[in-house]
């Protein structure tokens, strides 16, 4: 076997390998550890979303695996340690999603600012409610982004055409980044100074020991009464629990959430009462243009390196080594 795919998954970029390599596709697989590591032993290259745990354990069974490709960029269920020290070359589109998932921030925001949901629901309902509909303007309100990556930077542009003062809080970039200056962002040292200024606070850091919790009842305490916060991260980087309090006390003005700390989520946490919260799917990299682009990206890299060359989109080091 050349191509392992062991989630469910049907695009015309996997479709284009099919009839150069032997692809064997099992949607239900990554639910099998036992299945899987044996499915893993015969292949070259294998293909994942986010559903498959790629463990030290996974990669140790797949003597000839050259690749893993990720399709998508959270690498949270990649061992990208072990994948390197296995010489396995970790393929994922680092910038595919990024438009969309910043696109998807702005729309969070303006949604909470005007109360779109609030105002559809209502309306469709037969009210004619413009009292309980008014918002704020965007225009001269403060926008904190927590992370200043891919995502945050374009977040950053894209609200400042709406008016919005940026800060940024991302202790491993350069304030010299012509980023900054490109958007007038102010850089903080410290997470506090941001979230006390922001009226917006936007969470695009990775989910690492460090910002698991990171956003907790210490922190939404330091936001400024009235914000708004949005995470379209990873879920773990905030404690619901803390975040549900804020909300319920008043303290934040209300909150939107396309990610979680278990998706889906095992129960309903109490969001789901609340009109000021928008809660969506995991659905940041869910366009036609991203996908397409993820897709492509990694299909064009999985072909490379089974024909002997290097990727182009990798994680973690520049060749493959074997
Ligand atoms: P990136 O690696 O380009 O940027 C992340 C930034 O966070 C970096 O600049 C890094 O220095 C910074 N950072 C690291 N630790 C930090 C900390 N403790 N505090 C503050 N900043 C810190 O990543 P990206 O591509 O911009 O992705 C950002 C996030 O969005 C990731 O969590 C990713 O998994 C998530 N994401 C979500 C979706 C979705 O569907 N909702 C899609 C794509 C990516």
């Amino acid at each position: 076997m050349d191509i392992l795919i062991p989630e469910e998954l049907t695009t015309t970029a996997v479709d284009r390998l099919n009839p150069r390599y032997r692809v064997v596709s099992d949607g239900g697989l990554w639910k099998d550890r036992e299945k899987l590591r044996l499915a893993v032993s015969g292949a070259r290259a294998l293909m994942v979303r986010n559903q498959t745990q790629v463990t030290a354990k996974l990669l140790s069974a797949a003597p000839n695996l050259l690749a893993v490709g990720r399709l998508g960029v959270g690498l949270d269920n990649i061992d990208v340690e072990a994948a390197s020290r296995l010489g396995i070359v970790v393929i994922a589109p680092l910038d595919a999603n990024a438009p969309s998932v910043a696109e998807l921030t702005m729309a969070f925001i303006l949604a909470l600012a005007r109360k779109i949901p609030l105002a559809d629901r209502s309306t469709k309902a037969g009210g004619w409610d413009r009292k309980g509909c008014m918002g704020i303007e965007l225009e001269g309100k403060t926008l904190a982004i927590c992370g200043f990556g891919r995502i945050g930077r374009l977040v950053a542009r894209r609200a400042r055409a709406f008016g919005l003062r940026i800060l940024v809080f991302d202790p491993f970039v350069n304030p010299g980044l012509p980023e900054f200056t490109e958007t007038q962002a102010r850089h903080c040292a410290r997470l506090e100074e941001a979230l006390g200024e922001a009226d917006f606070v936007s969470v695009h850091s990775p989910f690492t020991p460090e910002t698991k919790r990171m956003f907790n009842a210490r922190t939404f305490e330091a936001m400024k009464p009235g914000a708004f916060f949005i995470n379209t991260s990873r879920g773990g980087i905030v404690d619901e629990t803390a975040l549900l309090r804020a909300l319920e006390s008043g303290h934040l003005a209300g909150a939107a959430l396309d990610v979680r700390e278990v998706e889906p989520p095992a129960g309903r946490a109490g969001f789901e009462a609340l009109e000021n919260v928008l809660l969506t799917p995991h659905i940041g990299a869910a366009t036609t243009e991203a996908q397409t682009r993820t897709f492509e990206t990694v299909a064009e890299d999985i072909d490379r390196v089974l024909r002997g060359e290097s990727a182009m989109n990798f994680v973690n080091f520049a060749r493959p080594k074997r």
